[in-house]
């Protein structure tokens, strides 16, 4: 499985998408195709390259769904 920079406990996403409006590569966005179990459509990453793991998608989720990774040393080398 690739590395990716940011987990998401999809099923406590309740599509409010202040993430999607705070991330500053824009690589987030409700997935229209899918409902989680609150019913409402979850955010996801839609370029896990472009994520710099800043972290201001966790900062503003208020309810913690993000966990974000810093990008391991063989990454940054790329
Ligand atoms: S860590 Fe930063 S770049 Fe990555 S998804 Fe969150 S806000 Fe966007
Ligand atoms: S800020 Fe949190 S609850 Fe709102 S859309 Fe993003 S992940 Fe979902």
């Amino acid at each position: 499985m690739p590395w990716a920079p940011i987990v998401i406990a999809e099923d406590h996403c309740k599509g409010c998408e202040l993430c999607v409006t705070a991330c500053p590569k824009h690589v987030l966005a409700l997935d229209r195709s899918r409902i989680n179990v609150l019913g409402y459509h979850p955010v996801e990453l839609t370029d896990a390259a472009a994520c710099t793991s800043c972290a201001f998608c966790a900062r503003v989720c208020p309810d913690a769904v993000f966990t974000v990774w810093a990008a391991p040393r063989e990454e940054l080398q790329r």
